[in-house]
Protein backbone atom coordinates (compact mmCIF):
# COMPACT_ATOMS: atom_id res chain seq x y z
CA UNK A 1 0.00 0.00 0.00
CA UNK A 2 2.82 2.80 0.75
CA UNK A 3 3.54 2.07 -2.88
CA UNK A 4 0.90 3.04 -3.81
CA UNK A 5 0.41 6.35 -1.92
CA UNK A 6 3.84 7.63 -3.17
CA UNK A 7 2.33 6.90 -6.78
CA UNK A 8 -0.88 9.49 -6.03
CA UNK A 9 1.86 12.14 -4.72
CA UNK A 10 3.78 11.45 -8.04
CA UNK A 11 0.40 11.65 -10.10
CA UNK A 12 -0.31 15.07 -8.27
CA UNK A 13 3.22 16.66 -8.82
CA UNK A 14 3.10 15.13 -12.23
CA UNK A 15 -0.65 16.50 -12.92
CA UNK A 16 0.30 19.87 -12.17
CA UNK A 17 2.86 19.83 -14.54
CA UNK A 18 0.79 18.86 -17.35
CA UNK A 19 -1.87 21.31 -16.18
CA UNK A 20 -4.70 20.85 -18.89
CA UNK A 21 -5.27 17.36 -20.26
CA UNK A 22 -4.54 13.71 -19.02
CA UNK A 23 -1.37 12.42 -20.18
CA UNK A 24 -0.97 9.60 -22.73
CA UNK A 25 0.08 6.96 -20.33
CA UNK A 26 2.40 4.07 -22.02
CA UNK A 27 3.25 0.92 -20.34
CA UNK A 28 6.52 -0.76 -21.77
CA UNK A 29 6.63 -4.40 -20.72
CA UNK A 30 10.64 -5.59 -20.40
CA UNK A 31 13.28 -3.34 -19.27
CA UNK A 32 16.44 -4.83 -21.34
CA UNK A 33 17.47 -2.17 -23.89
CA UNK A 34 14.52 -2.13 -26.17
CA UNK A 35 12.36 -1.23 -23.22
CA UNK A 36 14.44 1.51 -21.55
CA UNK A 37 15.44 2.85 -25.28
CA UNK A 38 11.86 3.13 -26.37
CA UNK A 39 11.01 4.69 -22.98
CA UNK A 40 13.48 7.66 -23.36
CA UNK A 41 12.84 8.43 -26.99
CA UNK A 42 9.33 8.24 -26.05
CA UNK A 43 9.82 11.13 -23.07
CA UNK A 44 12.28 13.29 -24.76
CA UNK A 45 9.56 13.39 -27.80
CA UNK A 46 6.50 13.65 -26.27
CA UNK A 47 6.29 16.10 -23.09
CA UNK A 48 2.30 14.78 -22.52
CA UNK A 49 3.40 11.12 -22.07
CA UNK A 50 4.20 9.01 -19.01
CA UNK A 51 5.93 6.03 -19.49
CA UNK A 52 5.77 3.15 -16.62
CA UNK A 53 8.29 -0.18 -17.24
CA UNK A 54 7.01 -3.40 -15.84
CA UNK A 55 9.75 -6.49 -15.57
CA UNK A 56 8.87 -9.93 -14.58
CA UNK A 57 12.25 -9.99 -12.37
CA UNK A 58 12.26 -7.91 -9.43
CA UNK A 59 15.46 -6.33 -11.04
CA UNK A 60 15.78 -4.14 -14.24
CA UNK A 61 18.24 -4.25 -17.04
CA UNK A 62 17.16 -7.46 -18.62
CA UNK A 63 19.96 -8.89 -20.43
CA UNK A 64 22.51 -5.89 -19.54
CA UNK A 65 22.41 -7.50 -15.81
CA UNK A 66 21.62 -11.55 -16.69
CA UNK A 67 23.06 -11.97 -20.26
CA UNK A 68 26.42 -9.30 -20.73
CA UNK A 69 29.36 -11.27 -19.49
CA UNK A 70 30.49 -10.62 -16.40
CA UNK A 71 34.12 -9.87 -17.62
CA UNK A 72 32.55 -7.33 -19.81
CA UNK A 73 31.53 -4.58 -17.23
CA UNK A 74 32.38 -1.75 -19.72
CA UNK A 75 28.81 -3.20 -21.70
CA UNK A 76 27.12 -2.36 -18.38
CA UNK A 77 27.65 1.20 -18.20
CA UNK A 78 24.59 1.45 -20.00
CA UNK A 79 22.75 1.13 -16.51
CA UNK A 80 23.63 4.31 -15.65
CA UNK A 81 21.73 5.98 -18.56
CA UNK A 82 18.74 3.97 -17.88
CA UNK A 83 18.57 4.81 -14.77
CA UNK A 84 18.29 8.53 -15.32
CA UNK A 85 15.35 7.21 -17.33
CA UNK A 86 13.87 5.68 -14.34
CA UNK A 87 14.28 8.20 -12.65
CA UNK A 88 12.33 11.21 -14.79
CA UNK A 89 9.52 12.16 -13.12
CA UNK A 90 7.33 11.03 -15.55
CA UNK A 91 8.64 7.53 -15.62
CA UNK A 92 8.47 4.69 -13.48
CA UNK A 93 9.41 0.91 -13.10
CA UNK A 94 7.75 -1.84 -11.44
CA UNK A 95 9.58 -4.96 -10.95
CA UNK A 96 7.91 -8.30 -10.52
CA UNK A 97 5.41 -8.25 -13.03
CA UNK A 98 4.76 -11.00 -15.10
CA UNK A 99 2.90 -10.17 -18.00
CA UNK A 100 0.13 -13.32 -18.99
CA UNK A 101 0.28 -14.75 -14.91
CA UNK A 102 0.33 -11.06 -12.76
CA UNK A 103 -2.17 -9.32 -15.45
CA UNK A 104 -2.98 -10.18 -18.62
CA UNK A 105 -2.25 -8.34 -21.92
CA UNK A 106 -6.16 -7.55 -22.19
CA UNK A 107 -6.29 -6.07 -18.63
CA UNK A 108 -3.18 -3.71 -19.53
CA UNK A 109 -4.34 -2.74 -21.98
CA UNK A 110 -7.45 -1.02 -19.99
CA UNK A 111 -5.34 0.82 -18.19
CA UNK A 112 -2.94 2.53 -20.70
CA UNK A 113 -3.38 4.14 -23.87
CA UNK A 114 -0.84 2.10 -25.40
CA UNK A 115 1.23 -0.94 -24.43
CA UNK A 116 5.01 -1.28 -25.94
CA UNK A 117 6.00 -4.86 -25.47
CA UNK A 118 9.69 -5.15 -25.09
CA UNK A 119 10.12 -8.53 -23.04
CA UNK A 120 12.83 -10.18 -25.17
CA UNK A 121 13.68 -13.31 -25.42
CA UNK A 122 13.54 -15.96 -22.85
CA UNK A 123 13.68 -19.27 -24.27
CA UNK A 124 15.89 -21.07 -26.49
CA UNK A 125 15.60 -22.73 -30.06
CA UNK A 126 15.79 -26.39 -29.96
CA UNK A 127 17.90 -28.88 -32.11
CA UNK A 128 15.45 -31.49 -32.30
CA UNK A 129 17.87 -34.65 -31.96
CA UNK A 130 17.86 -37.82 -30.21
CA UNK A 131 18.40 -37.67 -26.41
CA UNK A 132 18.13 -33.59 -26.33
CA UNK A 133 16.45 -34.51 -22.94
CA UNK A 134 19.39 -35.91 -21.49
CA UNK A 135 20.97 -34.59 -17.76
CA UNK A 136 24.34 -32.68 -18.47
CA UNK A 137 22.70 -30.48 -21.61
CA UNK A 138 21.89 -27.09 -21.29
CA UNK A 139 20.27 -24.26 -23.42
CA UNK A 140 23.23 -21.85 -23.18
CA UNK A 141 21.00 -18.93 -21.99
CA UNK A 142 20.22 -21.03 -18.72
CA UNK A 143 23.90 -21.31 -18.40
CA UNK A 144 24.47 -17.40 -18.84
CA UNK A 145 21.93 -16.84 -16.46
CA UNK A 146 23.15 -19.17 -14.17
CA UNK A 147 26.49 -17.47 -14.34
CA UNK A 148 24.99 -13.75 -14.25
CA UNK A 149 22.40 -14.78 -10.68
CA UNK A 150 19.70 -14.79 -12.68
CA UNK A 151 17.19 -16.02 -10.06
CA UNK A 152 14.92 -18.75 -12.46
CA UNK A 153 18.65 -20.38 -12.77
CA UNK A 154 20.14 -20.26 -9.51
CA UNK A 155 19.66 -23.94 -8.98
CA UNK A 156 21.13 -25.23 -12.30
CA UNK A 157 24.10 -27.06 -11.24
CA UNK A 158 25.65 -27.41 -14.42
CA UNK A 159 28.10 -30.76 -14.35
CA UNK A 160 31.81 -29.22 -14.31
CA UNK A 161 33.13 -32.42 -12.42
CA UNK A 162 32.44 -35.64 -14.13
CA UNK A 163 34.47 -34.98 -17.14
CA UNK A 164 37.33 -32.66 -18.32
CA UNK A 165 35.24 -31.78 -21.47
CA UNK A 166 32.64 -29.15 -22.33
CA UNK A 167 31.45 -29.23 -26.51
CA UNK A 168 29.18 -26.16 -27.20
CA UNK A 169 26.81 -25.86 -30.02
CA UNK A 170 27.11 -22.84 -32.16
CA UNK A 171 29.39 -20.33 -33.34
CA UNK A 172 27.83 -17.29 -32.28
CA UNK A 173 28.92 -14.62 -29.68
CA UNK A 174 26.91 -16.25 -26.77
CA UNK A 175 29.57 -19.33 -27.35
CA UNK A 176 32.21 -17.24 -27.00
CA UNK A 177 30.72 -15.57 -23.67
CA UNK A 178 30.22 -19.20 -22.23
CA UNK A 179 33.68 -20.81 -23.98
CA UNK A 180 35.97 -18.10 -21.98
CA UNK A 181 33.31 -18.40 -18.49
CA UNK A 182 34.81 -22.06 -18.44
CA UNK A 183 38.54 -21.73 -19.48
CA UNK A 184 39.41 -18.07 -18.33
CA UNK A 185 41.40 -18.44 -15.22
CA UNK A 186 38.77 -17.79 -11.76
CA UNK A 187 41.46 -15.59 -10.25
CA UNK A 188 40.25 -13.29 -13.21
CA UNK A 189 36.12 -14.22 -12.67
CA UNK A 190 36.68 -13.47 -9.13
CA UNK A 191 37.20 -9.65 -10.07
CA UNK A 192 34.00 -9.39 -11.62
CA UNK A 193 30.18 -9.34 -10.66
CA UNK A 194 30.09 -13.43 -11.60
CA UNK A 195 27.91 -14.72 -9.49
CA UNK A 196 29.69 -16.31 -5.85
CA UNK A 197 27.33 -20.14 -6.98
CA UNK A 198 29.12 -19.87 -10.48
CA UNK A 199 32.70 -18.77 -9.47
CA UNK A 200 32.74 -21.34 -6.51
CA UNK A 201 31.40 -24.38 -9.17
CA UNK A 202 33.66 -23.01 -11.71
CA UNK A 203 36.77 -22.71 -9.29
CA UNK A 204 36.09 -26.91 -8.43
CA UNK A 205 35.62 -27.55 -12.04
CA UNK A 206 37.82 -30.22 -13.58
CA UNK A 207 36.81 -28.58 -17.52
CA UNK A 208 39.88 -28.71 -19.92
CA UNK A 209 39.00 -28.89 -23.19
CA UNK A 210 36.15 -27.13 -24.99
CA UNK A 211 34.81 -27.49 -28.02
CA UNK A 212 33.38 -24.88 -30.13
CA UNK A 213 30.72 -26.79 -32.52
CA UNK A 214 29.67 -25.33 -36.00
CA UNK A 215 28.11 -26.55 -38.77
CA UNK A 216 29.76 -23.95 -41.24
CA UNK A 217 33.37 -23.05 -41.89
CA UNK A 218 35.46 -20.65 -40.26
CA UNK A 219 34.02 -17.68 -42.56
CA UNK A 220 30.86 -18.04 -41.65
CA UNK A 221 30.97 -18.29 -37.84
CA UNK A 222 28.70 -15.71 -36.73
CA UNK A 223 31.52 -14.16 -33.93
CA UNK A 224 32.66 -10.78 -34.42
CA UNK A 225 36.08 -9.71 -34.30
CA UNK A 226 36.46 -8.53 -31.01
CA UNK A 227 34.71 -11.00 -28.95
CA UNK A 228 36.90 -13.70 -30.98
CA UNK A 229 40.24 -11.83 -30.08
CA UNK A 230 39.38 -12.16 -26.72
CA UNK A 231 39.29 -15.45 -26.13
CA UNK A 232 42.59 -16.49 -28.24
CA UNK A 233 43.76 -14.20 -25.96
CA UNK A 234 43.46 -16.20 -22.63
CA UNK A 235 46.66 -16.69 -20.65
CA UNK A 236 47.78 -20.14 -20.94
CA UNK A 237 44.90 -21.54 -23.91
CA UNK A 238 46.14 -23.74 -26.38
CA UNK A 239 43.83 -22.81 -29.61
CA UNK A 240 43.14 -25.78 -31.19
CA UNK A 241 42.20 -25.40 -35.40
CA UNK A 242 42.72 -27.83 -38.05
CA UNK A 243 44.07 -26.55 -41.05
CA UNK A 244 42.20 -28.20 -43.55
CA UNK A 245 38.81 -26.23 -42.43
CA UNK A 246 40.94 -23.10 -43.34
CA UNK A 247 40.58 -23.78 -46.65
CA UNK A 248 38.65 -21.14 -48.80
CA UNK A 249 36.44 -21.69 -51.87
CA UNK A 250 35.61 -19.10 -54.15
CA UNK A 251 32.02 -18.74 -52.22
CA UNK A 252 33.93 -18.13 -49.08
CA UNK A 253 36.23 -15.41 -51.20
CA UNK A 254 32.99 -13.35 -52.08
CA UNK A 255 31.70 -13.94 -48.53
CA UNK A 256 34.83 -12.55 -47.35
CA UNK A 257 35.12 -9.92 -49.89
CA UNK A 258 31.15 -8.44 -49.07
CA UNK A 259 32.11 -8.91 -45.33
CA UNK A 260 34.83 -6.59 -43.58
CA UNK A 261 33.79 -8.71 -40.37
CA UNK A 262 33.74 -12.06 -41.54
CA UNK A 263 37.57 -11.40 -43.51
CA UNK A 264 38.80 -10.48 -39.96
CA UNK A 265 37.53 -13.10 -38.27
CA UNK A 266 38.94 -15.52 -40.44
CA UNK A 267 42.25 -13.82 -40.57
CA UNK A 268 42.05 -13.95 -36.67
CA UNK A 269 41.77 -17.82 -36.64
CA UNK A 270 44.25 -18.47 -39.71
CA UNK A 271 47.17 -16.33 -37.59
CA UNK A 272 45.89 -18.68 -34.15
CA UNK A 273 45.85 -21.65 -35.83
CA UNK A 274 49.78 -21.23 -36.78
CA UNK A 275 51.22 -20.09 -33.26
CA UNK A 276 54.41 -22.03 -33.33
CA UNK A 277 55.39 -24.28 -30.41
CA UNK A 278 52.94 -25.03 -27.38
CA UNK A 279 54.59 -23.01 -24.16
CA UNK A 280 52.42 -24.06 -21.83
CA UNK A 281 52.89 -27.64 -19.95
CA UNK A 282 49.58 -28.49 -19.24
CA UNK A 283 47.05 -26.09 -20.95
CA UNK A 284 43.44 -25.73 -21.28
CA UNK A 285 42.52 -26.34 -24.79
CA UNK A 286 39.67 -24.85 -27.12
CA UNK A 287 38.93 -26.52 -30.16
CA UNK A 288 36.85 -25.10 -33.06
CA UNK A 289 35.32 -27.53 -34.83
CA UNK A 290 34.22 -26.31 -37.86
CA UNK A 291 32.03 -28.22 -40.54
CA UNK A 292 30.45 -30.48 -38.32
CA UNK A 293 26.38 -30.40 -37.44
CA UNK A 294 24.88 -32.35 -34.04
CA UNK A 295 23.26 -35.71 -34.97
CA UNK A 296 22.69 -37.42 -31.62
CA UNK A 297 23.35 -37.06 -27.91
CA UNK A 298 24.96 -40.26 -26.62
CA UNK A 299 23.32 -41.13 -23.23
CA UNK A 300 25.74 -42.87 -20.43
CA UNK A 301 26.27 -46.47 -20.41
CA UNK A 302 26.54 -46.51 -16.52
CA UNK A 303 24.11 -43.68 -15.23
CA UNK A 304 21.02 -43.82 -16.74
CA UNK A 305 19.34 -40.46 -18.68
CA UNK A 306 22.98 -38.77 -18.64
CA UNK A 307 24.66 -37.35 -21.21
CA UNK A 308 27.84 -38.86 -22.11
CA UNK A 309 28.90 -37.58 -25.39
CA UNK A 310 27.42 -35.88 -28.50
CA UNK A 311 27.80 -37.46 -32.09
CA UNK A 312 28.38 -34.87 -35.03
CA UNK A 313 28.12 -35.44 -38.63
CA UNK A 314 30.95 -34.00 -40.69
CA UNK A 315 29.19 -31.38 -43.13
CA UNK A 316 30.05 -29.48 -46.51
CA UNK A 317 28.70 -26.02 -47.92
CA UNK A 318 26.13 -25.84 -50.72
CA UNK A 319 25.12 -22.72 -52.15
CA UNK A 320 28.84 -21.21 -54.00
CA UNK A 321 27.39 -19.04 -56.60
CA UNK A 322 28.20 -16.05 -53.70
CA UNK A 323 24.80 -14.41 -54.06
CA UNK A 324 22.36 -17.38 -51.27
CA UNK A 325 23.77 -18.18 -48.30
CA UNK A 326 26.07 -21.31 -48.11
CA UNK A 327 24.20 -23.80 -46.34
CA UNK A 328 25.57 -27.24 -44.38
CA UNK A 329 24.66 -30.30 -45.59
CA UNK A 330 25.36 -33.35 -44.01
CA UNK A 331 28.34 -36.45 -45.41
CA UNK A 332 26.91 -39.15 -43.45
CA UNK A 333 30.77 -39.26 -42.06
CA UNK A 334 30.05 -39.11 -38.23
CA UNK A 335 32.33 -38.86 -35.10
CA UNK A 336 31.64 -38.87 -31.57
CA UNK A 337 32.77 -36.28 -28.71
CA UNK A 338 32.51 -37.47 -25.20
CA UNK A 339 31.77 -35.06 -22.53
CA UNK A 340 30.09 -34.70 -19.40
CA UNK A 341 28.30 -31.30 -20.19
CA UNK A 342 26.84 -29.84 -23.81
CA UNK A 343 25.14 -26.30 -23.99
CA UNK A 344 23.30 -25.59 -26.83
CA UNK A 345 24.11 -21.96 -28.57
CA UNK A 346 22.07 -22.09 -31.62
CA UNK A 347 20.23 -18.68 -30.73
CA UNK A 348 17.06 -17.78 -28.20
CA UNK A 349 13.51 -17.22 -28.54
CA UNK A 350 10.37 -15.18 -27.83
CA UNK A 351 7.68 -16.52 -25.84
CA UNK A 352 4.35 -16.07 -26.71
CA UNK A 353 1.47 -14.82 -24.34
CA UNK A 354 -2.48 -15.44 -24.17
CA UNK A 355 -4.21 -12.43 -26.59
CA UNK A 356 -1.00 -11.60 -28.44
CA UNK A 357 -0.70 -12.69 -32.51
CA UNK A 358 2.48 -14.56 -32.72
CA UNK A 359 4.22 -15.85 -35.03
CA UNK A 360 5.44 -19.45 -34.19
CA UNK A 361 8.30 -19.85 -37.47
CA UNK A 362 10.34 -16.58 -36.88
CA UNK A 363 9.38 -16.43 -33.26
CA UNK A 364 8.69 -12.89 -33.12
CA UNK A 365 5.23 -10.67 -32.95
CA UNK A 366 4.02 -9.90 -36.27
CA UNK A 367 4.49 -6.31 -36.95
CA UNK A 368 5.41 -3.67 -39.19
CA UNK A 369 7.93 -1.61 -38.24
CA UNK A 370 7.27 -2.04 -34.75
CA UNK A 371 3.21 -1.99 -35.39
CA UNK A 372 1.77 -4.72 -34.25
CA UNK A 373 -0.65 -6.62 -36.43
CA UNK A 374 -3.81 -7.90 -35.65
CA UNK A 375 -3.14 -11.78 -36.68
CA UNK A 376 -0.29 -13.45 -38.49
CA UNK A 377 -2.14 -14.49 -41.17
CA UNK A 378 -3.90 -11.50 -41.81
CA UNK A 379 -4.28 -8.42 -44.02
CA UNK A 380 -0.95 -6.77 -43.50
CA UNK A 381 -2.43 -3.87 -43.34
CA UNK A 382 -4.76 -4.47 -40.39
CA UNK A 383 -2.97 -3.35 -37.09
CA UNK A 384 -3.60 -3.83 -33.31
CA UNK A 385 -4.14 -0.18 -32.58
CA UNK A 386 -2.01 1.08 -29.90
CA UNK A 387 -0.01 -2.30 -29.30
CA UNK A 388 3.81 -2.03 -30.56
CA UNK A 389 6.78 -3.94 -30.05
CA UNK A 390 10.53 -3.36 -29.87
CA UNK A 391 13.87 -5.33 -29.39
CA UNK A 392 14.40 -9.26 -30.25
CA UNK A 393 10.81 -10.00 -29.69
CA UNK A 394 9.90 -7.72 -32.99
CA UNK A 395 12.88 -8.76 -34.98
CA UNK A 396 14.43 -11.78 -33.58
CA UNK A 397 17.79 -12.82 -31.17
CA UNK A 398 19.92 -11.02 -32.78
CA UNK A 399 22.08 -7.27 -32.40
CA UNK A 400 24.16 -5.64 -29.80
CA UNK A 401 22.31 -3.47 -27.23
CA UNK A 402 23.29 -0.51 -29.46
CA UNK A 403 21.06 -2.07 -32.47
CA UNK A 404 18.06 -1.86 -30.13
CA UNK A 405 18.60 2.32 -30.69
CA UNK A 406 17.93 1.82 -34.35
CA UNK A 407 14.68 -0.61 -33.18
CA UNK A 408 13.56 1.60 -30.61
CA UNK A 409 14.05 4.43 -32.91
CA UNK A 410 11.24 2.89 -35.31
CA UNK A 411 8.80 1.71 -32.80
CA UNK A 412 8.97 5.47 -31.70
CA UNK A 413 8.14 6.75 -35.13
CA UNK A 414 4.94 5.04 -35.26
CA UNK A 415 3.99 5.56 -32.12
CA UNK A 416 4.39 9.44 -33.07
CA UNK A 417 2.81 9.09 -36.51
CA UNK A 418 -0.09 7.19 -34.65
CA UNK A 419 -0.21 10.12 -32.15
CA UNK A 420 -0.19 13.03 -34.54
CA UNK A 421 -3.13 11.21 -36.58
CA UNK A 422 -4.88 10.90 -33.37
CA UNK A 423 -5.23 7.38 -33.37
CA UNK A 424 -3.57 7.30 -29.78
CA UNK A 425 -4.71 9.94 -27.82
CA UNK A 426 -5.17 10.70 -24.07
CA UNK A 427 -7.93 9.50 -22.54
CA UNK A 428 -9.25 10.15 -18.69
CA UNK A 429 -10.41 6.75 -18.32
CA UNK A 430 -7.37 5.46 -18.27
CA UNK A 431 -5.58 4.85 -14.92
CA UNK A 432 -2.11 4.03 -15.70
CA UNK A 433 0.18 2.53 -12.87
CA UNK A 434 -2.16 4.01 -10.14
CA UNK A 435 -4.75 1.24 -11.64
CA UNK A 436 -1.87 -1.35 -12.04
CA UNK A 437 -0.69 -1.04 -8.45
CA UNK A 438 -4.45 -1.30 -7.01
CA UNK A 439 -4.84 -4.53 -9.34
CA UNK A 440 -1.88 -5.93 -8.20
CA UNK A 441 -2.44 -5.01 -4.77
CA UNK A 442 -5.87 -6.69 -4.87
CA UNK A 443 -4.41 -9.92 -6.04
CA UNK A 444 -1.49 -9.61 -3.20
CA UNK A 445 1.28 -8.76 -5.08
CA UNK A 446 4.62 -7.22 -3.90
CA UNK A 447 5.79 -4.93 -6.42
CA UNK A 448 9.44 -3.71 -6.75
CA UNK A 449 9.90 0.32 -7.28
CA UNK A 450 12.84 1.57 -8.62
CA UNK A 451 13.58 2.49 -5.06
CA UNK A 452 13.59 -1.62 -4.02
CA UNK A 453 15.81 -1.85 -7.27
CA UNK A 454 18.05 1.17 -5.75
CA UNK A 455 17.88 -1.11 -2.22
CA UNK A 456 18.67 -4.01 -3.93
CA UNK A 457 21.62 -2.37 -5.89
CA UNK A 458 23.29 -0.81 -2.46
CA UNK A 459 23.45 -4.27 -0.85
CA UNK A 460 24.69 -5.73 -3.34
CA UNK A 461 27.67 -3.33 -3.92
CA UNK A 462 28.13 -3.51 -0.06
CA UNK A 463 28.31 -7.47 -0.01
CA UNK A 464 30.95 -7.15 -3.09
CA UNK A 465 32.85 -4.26 -1.40
CA UNK A 466 33.68 -7.14 1.06
CA UNK A 467 34.96 -9.64 -1.31
CA UNK A 468 36.75 -7.15 -3.69
CA UNK A 469 34.17 -7.16 -6.63
CA UNK A 470 32.20 -4.75 -8.49
CA UNK A 471 28.80 -6.11 -6.37
CA UNK A 472 27.69 -10.01 -4.64
CA UNK A 473 24.80 -10.36 -6.55
CA UNK A 474 21.44 -11.49 -4.95
CA UNK A 475 20.38 -14.82 -6.77
CA UNK A 476 16.83 -15.99 -4.99
CA UNK A 477 13.85 -14.75 -5.66
CA UNK A 478 13.34 -14.72 -1.90
CA UNK A 479 16.23 -12.03 -0.70
CA UNK A 480 15.21 -10.38 -3.93
CA UNK A 481 11.56 -9.48 -2.97
CA UNK A 482 12.83 -9.02 0.36
CA UNK A 483 15.54 -6.52 0.03
CA UNK A 484 13.55 -4.96 -2.88
CA UNK A 485 9.65 -4.67 -1.52
CA UNK A 486 10.80 -3.58 2.01
P1 LIG B 1 23.83 -16.12 -33.30
O1 LIG B 1 24.84 -15.04 -33.44
O2 LIG B 1 22.65 -16.07 -34.20
O3 LIG B 1 24.60 -17.52 -33.50
C1 LIG B 1 23.89 -18.72 -33.52
C2 LIG B 1 24.83 -19.85 -33.93
O4 LIG B 1 24.07 -21.06 -33.85
C3 LIG B 1 25.35 -19.75 -35.35
O5 LIG B 1 26.67 -20.24 -35.40
C4 LIG B 1 24.41 -20.70 -36.13
O6 LIG B 1 24.99 -21.29 -37.28
C5 LIG B 1 24.20 -21.77 -35.08
N1 LIG B 1 22.99 -22.57 -35.30
C6 LIG B 1 21.70 -22.14 -35.41
N2 LIG B 1 20.87 -23.19 -35.59
C7 LIG B 1 21.65 -24.30 -35.60
C8 LIG B 1 21.39 -25.67 -35.73
N3 LIG B 1 20.14 -26.14 -35.91
N4 LIG B 1 22.42 -26.54 -35.70
C9 LIG B 1 23.69 -26.09 -35.52
N5 LIG B 1 24.01 -24.79 -35.38
C10 LIG B 1 23.00 -23.90 -35.42
O7 LIG B 1 23.20 -16.18 -31.85
P2 LIG B 1 23.80 -15.93 -30.38
O8 LIG B 1 25.19 -16.37 -30.25
O9 LIG B 1 22.76 -16.50 -29.48
O10 LIG B 1 23.80 -14.34 -30.24
C11 LIG B 1 22.59 -13.57 -30.30
C12 LIG B 1 22.93 -12.11 -30.58
O11 LIG B 1 23.53 -11.52 -29.43
C13 LIG B 1 23.94 -11.96 -31.71
O12 LIG B 1 23.61 -10.86 -32.52
C14 LIG B 1 25.24 -11.70 -30.98
O13 LIG B 1 26.21 -10.99 -31.73
C15 LIG B 1 24.76 -10.91 -29.78
N6 LIG B 1 25.73 -11.02 -28.68
C16 LIG B 1 26.74 -10.11 -28.66
C17 LIG B 1 27.71 -10.21 -27.68
C18 LIG B 1 28.85 -9.23 -27.69
O14 LIG B 1 28.83 -8.29 -28.46
N7 LIG B 1 29.83 -9.39 -26.84
C19 LIG B 1 27.67 -11.22 -26.72
C20 LIG B 1 26.62 -12.14 -26.77
C21 LIG B 1 25.66 -12.03 -27.77
P3 LIG B 1 24.53 -20.84 -38.78
O15 LIG B 1 25.22 -19.54 -39.01
O16 LIG B 1 25.00 -21.95 -39.62
O17 LIG B 1 23.03 -20.70 -38.74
Amino acid sequence: MAILGKLKLKSLSRSFAALSSAPLRICVVGSGPAGFYTAEKLLKAHEGVEVDIIDRLPTPFGLVRSGVAPDHPETKVVINQFSRVAQNERCSFYGNISLGSSISLAELREMYNAVVLSYGAESDRSLGIHGEELAGIHAAREFVWWYNGHPDCRNLAPDLKSSDTAVILGQGNVALDVARVLLRPTTELARTDIACHALAALEGSSIRRVFLVGRRGPVQAAWTAKELREILGIKDLAIRIQQADLVTTPADEIEMKNSRIRKRVYELLSKAANPGTSPFCNPRELHFAFFHKPEKFLESDDKSGYLAGVQLEKTILKGDDGRTKQVAVGTGVYEDISCGIALKSIGYKSLAIDGLPFDNHKGIVPNIGGRVLASVSQDESKFDIGLYVCGWLKRGPTGIIGTNLYCADETLACITDDINKGVLSSDSSKPGGQGLLQLLDSRRIGVVPFSGWERIDSEERRRGSLKGKPRQKLTTWEELLQVGCA
